[in-house]
């Protein structure tokens, strides 16, 4: 406690001090644009009066410990400019941004705040946007950002010898040759594939290849380099919810009366794994983001035999990983592609999501509720904010989860391929003509969904990359969606194909989403062509503190 108020009195002097020193930056420009910024001097009475203040600029992007500038410009009734004015500027909310005397804005945490300046009884604010410092490791760029042209992966590595291949391509063709950071201190040029020797061939490493492209453009990507298992310093989980893959198929049994799991599935047998990635090293990460998405939704989900142990079966003929939330034990089913090469993380963090996300609230699980054609816009929206949420998690915390660097990136590249698939729906669903739907057709081959679900999914990761935090909203999210009952179930109607209906599915997951992040996002998604109605948004953004 102490040691906290002592770390905020240290930051406030820190920031006092920049914005001291670039308080005479800031009184240069205003003294162009309006007048000396002058707090000491009061305003001359024989004046003629304020008629209007404009604030520019109108909005102010910023990253926190970032500054802007804003000025205020004040003219009389006829439309003169008055110069020579005291503007007395105000933050609405200083934890966000701090304004000087000045005008100059200091952002201090993520979020949004009008910073309003007054001129004689006059105002007009601006609203400035404040967004987190990056992680090492974000969607930043895969939702927003330029796409990669770079790709790399390994192609062999000989533990004996210590020969190493990496195959790529890079779309935008440099003329420069890459440059090669092998991870053991060597350091080369050339061209795909790229060969090195390493000496120890005992470790694993991470190999950086960077691309030059025409004037000082430059990109790059890591690519992990294999030789033996991860090494792994294994932190604790609880054992209630470790994940495994049964060596033999265990009985399942089902939860729910009319749900029963796919017939031919069987056991993932030893030879899915091998040296370099073990059995138990692949269960040992799905065991610490099975901790990860129960600490989402509060570990308020349906005890099953006692915890929530789920296991990994194969499935030999379909294609794709999948849930199969409502079996005891609870399951998932993966294709033996998932462990061939590297496992698709992602895509098995996803699963797990369902099995949350579906098997939450414990008194009234959304599973089996609002199963049928309109579940995509909660169940698939939320699968897909659990799976990025889970590797943002681990990721950036890959130390405190005992992750090598090697396995991280295999995270981190499995969920970059995936946010992009997100990008890449949203896209598709603007270009399309914003075609909202929660309502899948049984009649046609499609998902109508696909985009309106995946639209949701975006717009909460746009936020989180915003604030650099995907555990907190979600588990907010959650904590809203958890509120599900009968009255709600009756409004979402999951067998009706009807307008009320649909409006309510779409103001459950806006007003969700908002309290995610403790901010009205109507507008955003009405842009995007959501049916929200305002008193259910109320209702429901109200129902929790
Ligand atoms: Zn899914």
């Amino acid at each position: 406690m102490k040691q906290h108020r002592f770390a905020h009195a240290g930051l406030a002097r820190t920031s006092r001090r920049i914005a001291a020193g670039w308080l005479l930056v800031g009184a240069t420009a205003c003294s162009r644009d309006v007048a000396a910024p002058s707090t000491t001097t009061p305003p001359d009475s024989t004046a003629a009066a304020v008629a209007s203040v404009a604030v520019t600029p109108s909005t102010l992007s910023l990253t926190v410990s970032e500054t802007g500038q804003l000025s205020a410009l004040a003219k009389d009734q006829a439309g003169n400019t008055l110069a020579g004015r005291t503007v007395v500027w105000a933050s609405r909310d200083t934890t966000i941004a701090t304004v000087t005397s000045g005008g100059l804005v200091a952002a201090r945490a993520p979020g949004s705040v009008a910073v309003v300046g007054t001129v004689g009884g006059k105002s007009d604010s601006a609203v400035v946007s404040v967004a987190a410092q990056a992680l090492a490791f974000n969607f930043t760029r895969e939702l927003l950002g330029t796409s990669r042209s770079l790709s790399a992966a390994e192609q062999s590595a000989d533990p004996v010898s210590g020969l190493v291949t990496i195959e790529g391509g890079d779309t935008r063709q440099p003329a420069t040759p890459f440059s090669i950071a092998w991870g053991d201190g060597d350091y080369t040029s050339g061209w795909f594939p790229m060969t090195h020797t390493y000496r120890d061939a005992a470790k694993n490493y991470v190999v950086r290849i960077t691309a030059y492209y025409s004037g000082t453009s430059t990109d790059y990507t890591d690519v992990p380099v294999r030789f033996v298992a991860p090494q792994i310093s294994p932190a604790a989980y609880p054992a209630s919810l470790a994940v495994s893959i049964p060596t033999q198929l265990p009985v399942l049994t089902s939860r729910e009366p009319g749900y029963l799991p796919p017939p031919g599935l069987v056991a993932f047998d030893d030879s899915y794994f091998g040296a370099v990635l073990p059995r138990a090293d692949v269960e040992y990460v799905l065991s610490q983001a099975a901790a990860v998405e129960a600490g989402i939704v509060e570990n308020d989900m349906e005890s099953v035999d006692g915890g929530f142990r789920q296991v990994v079966l194969r499935d030999p003929v379909n294609g794709g990983a999948y849930s199969l939330w409502f079996t005891s034990p609870v399951a998932f089913g993966a294709n033996g592609a998932y462990f061939q090469g590297t496992p698709g993380w992602s895509s098995l963090f996803h699963e797990m999501g369902h099995n949350f996300s579906l098997n939450a609230p414990a008194a009234f699980r959304l599973g089996g509720r609002i199963d049928g054609c309109a579940n995509a816009i909660v169940s698939e929206a939320l699968a897909q904010m659990f799976q990025h949420a889970v590797a943002f998690e681990l990721v950036n915390n890959a130390t405190r989860y005992g992750l090598p660097a090697d396995l991280a990136l295999d995270i981190a590249n499995s969920a970059r391929a995936s946010a992009g698939v997100v990008r890449a729906a949203y896209d598709a669903y603007l270009s399309r003509g914003k075609p909202f739907s929660t309502w899948n057709d049984p009649a046609t081959p499609g998902d109508e969904t696909f985009g309106t679900f995946m639209t949701v999914a975006r717009q909460f990761m746009v936020h989180a990359e915003q604030a650099q935090s995907y555990l907190a909203p979600l588990t907010r999210v959650m904590r809203l969606l958890r509120r599900f009952d009968q009255a709600m179930l009756d409004a979402y109607a999951p067998q009706a194909n009807d307008a009320a209906a649909s409006t309510f599915r779409a103001t459950l997951m806006v007003a969700a989403v908002s309290y995610g992040f403790r901010q009205d996002l109507r507008a955003e998604f009405r842009a995007l062509n959501f049916p929200i109605d305002d008193a259910t948004f109320t209702t429901l953004y109200g129902s929790l503190p």
